[in-house]
């Protein structure tokens, strides 16, 4: 049987990076369109042109543009927790074993809901779906001044840790909008034990690599730029910080060609604890598998490579110990469906 096949039979894939905004299905859009009275083309393809990239996208700024749709479609308590439901459902669907679903409660409160209205309305649809996920509090870089919002982002993170919040984010322009201008965040979430992953070495280089992690950071959302640097990427190492790598996004942003192009080999070769995702499944038009199919093709991935992959994701996700032990369990028995080919790609 060949890693293809595998890969798209496999139900044992986990999520860490990936936004609920940027993964509105043209379906779910409508629905949502319903709830939030806002009149949609009738085109199935002129929505989802709407909702996804273009090809010729030029940078992560351009990018972020394909948000304003979805975030405009969830602004009332019902449309946000259609969304997560939604969203949880089509993951199950997809083979997926659990999931860490990030958004800003902050961009959400157009219409007047509260920050904590919009969590608990996203923990609702993600609880009523009976999908295994937790979800990641995004502060925002977006040149507002909106150090007051993203403050109570963190302590809202605090509030429902380990009652379906997981962690909190740093996202948005990260070229326009340093990680140097936001050590508030760091701070207040080192200061009240919220692990935290940033938004870093996607657009801006190294620096914001080692930046994230010496500000404490427990994770890096992307951080395929610390190639570029030897220290980035020894430091990377040492810490074990993991990196959640998404890579057709990377192609979107234009911070790599070819998928091949991606330093996966080199992060996996050097010890670095990387991790795969798929970021954003309506705008960048894909899901677990295909992120997985693609790097099996670019980089000729065994059976093995992808199983340390999984593994690595179920390792670094923000959850307890047992927790992770049971997604393990899953791990071992889907693979253990192909121990013939695994012993033989052993050797
Ligand atoms: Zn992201």
């Amino acid at each position: 049987m060949d890693i293809k096949s595998i890969i798209s039979e496999l139900n044992c894939f986990t999520e860490l990076h990936l936004h609920l905004d940027g993964s509105v299905s043209v379906k779910s859009a409508r629905e949502l369109a319903d709830i939030e009275n806002i009149i949609l083309p009738e085109s199935d393809e002129e929505l989802k042109d709407m909702l996804m990239v273009s090809e010729d996208c030029s940078d992560l700024n351009e990018y972020l543009e394909k948000f304003s749709l979805p975030v405009s479609l969830m602004q009332s308590e019902k449309s946000i927790e259609k969304a997560a439901y939604n969203l949880c459902c089509e993951l199950k669907s997809l083979g997926m074993m659990y999931a860490e679903i990030r958004f800003a409660p902050q961009k959400h409160c157009e219409k007047g809901i509260s920050q904590e209205c919009a969590v608990r309305a996203a923990l609702s649809g993600i609880e009523k779906s009976g999908f295994d996920a937790q979800l990641i509090l995004c502060c925002m870089r977006d040149g507002s001044d909106n150090s007051k919002e993203n403050l109570e982002t963190v302590k809202l993170t605090e509030k429902y840790l380990g009652k379906g919040v997981c962690a909190c984010d740093l996202a948005g322009a990260e070229a326009l909008f340093p990680n140097s201008k936001y050590l508030y965040v760091f701070e207040e979430a080192a200061k009240l034990n919220v692990p935290y992953t940033v938004h870093s070495g996607e657009a801006l280089g190294y620096e914001s690599v080692i930046e994230a992690v010496e500000n404490g950071a427990h994770r890096i959302g992307h951080g395929v730029r610390a190639a570029e640097n030897h220290e980035a990427s020894e430091l990377l190492l040492k810490s074990q910080v993991p990196i959640e790598v998404c890579p057709t996004s990377n192609i979107n942003t234009c911070v790599f060609k070819r998928i091949s192009d991606i330093p996966l080999r080199y992060f996996m070769n050097l010890g670095v604890n990387v991790t795969v995702s798929s970021d954003n499944m309506s705008v960048s038009a894909t899901n677990i598998k295909n992120e997985y199919l693609k790097l099996a093709a670019a980089f000729e991935l065994s059976l093995d490579e992808i199983r340390l992959l999984i593994e690595n994701s179920v390792k670094a996700a923000f959850t307890d110990e047992s927790h992770k032990e049971r997604l393990m369990e899953i791990v071992s028995a889907e693979f253990g469906r192909y121990s013939g080919e695994y012993d033989k790609k052993r050797g």
